[in-house]
């Protein structure tokens, strides 16, 4: 090269990737996906569509037939809803629609890594509050932080990724007001809200700041789509749809997440196992001495180690079990995640657990 390298931009030079080892295991329960492939029945009629596609033609860049399915789903307008290339695309059109330079985003940590990571990207300055006893918001504090640190967007992951917490409705509502006091947007990420109780979908209005994000690539065993949305007013659909690239969704995407919508019982079904899984690991790590397990709404559960949780990672990778490292994380030390799998996932995690972990307690 004959000049100088060119240089990104400033605020970005501390800006670390993102880290999630991918490595070839038996057992893989480290990025919560699914631990079932769709329903073979899915993948012919998706298949078969993709037989009839004018592929030399853009897809329909509003997804029409996408969100009208998803909107009677839902029980929301279409106007309501937009969708991209996973939730991250999404959370990243909210940021950069609604962030940006001189904006501030507010989220609580510890908490999903790429929520600070998009923010930045979209040159927004991230303010980090805190989270109160079982990792969850305390209301009044996070209020008085909106208030104090104007922020113009807050960011609310729930259930929590990585510790499971699940906020309450009445948390949420307070938040929105508050946030719409302040001239903020909410967005509750529910990656993982179909693992949960309640969700935020239903207080969605247009008279709310409200926009709760949603993903394909948990329940939906589509994870390799791609396949994300929004739920928001119809005002802040518009502006959003000003910063989505044209385009986005590719054509298999929309019609994948269109024909998944019609196996939404056997997707509840396979909810209903994972959450019974997660109550099954629940109980075993409590039985486990040197282990303290968080509760979860979601389809992973966090866990502390009495002693070198890094090493007990790796040990637990050696036996072929791959689970996600959080031991050197601020907030969360000596803690580790694992994903709620298959029932035979499950046990082979819990049977190298009880070999690795008296190896490793302090
Ligand atoms: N939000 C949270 C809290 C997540 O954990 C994830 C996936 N790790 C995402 C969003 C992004 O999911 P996707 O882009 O696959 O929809």
């Amino acid at each position: 090269m004959t000049g100088p390298r060119p240089l990104p931009r400033d605020d970005l030079r501390a800006l670390d990737g993102y880290h999630s080892p991918q490595v070839d295991v038996d057992v893989r329960l480290n990025t919560n996906e699914s631990p079932y492939a769709p329903p073979p029945e899915f993948v012919e009629r998706w298949l078969d569509a993709l037989r009839t596609v004018e592929w030399n033609r853009y897809p329909d860049r509003a997804a029409t037939e996408l969100r009208a399915a998803l909107g009677s789903f839902l029980g929301q307008p279409p106007a309501r809803l937009l969708c991209g290339n996973g939730s991250n695309e999404i959370l990243q059109t909210l940021l950069l629609t609604y962030g940006g330079t001189g904006r501030r985003a507010l989220m609580f940590e510890p908490t999903y890594a790429l929520h600070a990571q998009i923010a930045r990207g979209a040159g927004t300055e991230v303010v980090a509050g805190e989270r109160g006893p079982d990792y969850l918001i305390d209301p009044d504090d996070a209020i008085a932080t909106i208030e104090r640190t104007r922020p113009a967007v807050v960011l609310v992951c729930s259930p929590n990724n990585p510790t499971g917490s699940v906020e309450s409705r009445e948390t949420v509502e307070r938040l929105a007001r508050a946030a719409a006091g302040a001239g903020a947007l909410l967005v509750v990420d529910e990656a993982y809200g179909e693992f949960a109780q309640w969700s935020a979908l239903d207080l969605v209005s247009e008279d709310l700041p409200l926009a709760v994000v949603r993903t394909y690539s948990k329940v939906w065993s589509l994870a390799g789509v791609r396949l994300g949305f929004v739920v928001a007013p119809t005002w802040m659909i518009t502006e959003l749809e000003k910063v989505l690239l044209p385009y986005n969704l590719s054509v298999p995407t929309q019609v994948a997440g269109t024909i998944a919508l019609d196996f939404a019982p056997e997707m509840e079904r396979r909810v209903a196992t994972l959450v019974e899984e997660r109550g099954r690991m629940f109980a075993a790590l409590t039985q486990m001495s040197g282990i303290d397990v968080c509760p979860s709404g979601a389809n992973f559960l966090m866990f502390r180690v009495n002693g070198d949780a890094h090493e007990l990672w790796k040990r637990l990778l050696a036996q072929d079990v791959l689970i996600r490292d959080f031991s050197s994380w601020p907030r969360i030390e000596g803690c580790l995640r694992v994903t709620v799998g298959t029932p035979a996932e499950n046990d082979a995690f819990l049977a190298a657990l009880g070999e690795a972990l008296p190896e490793v307690l302090a």
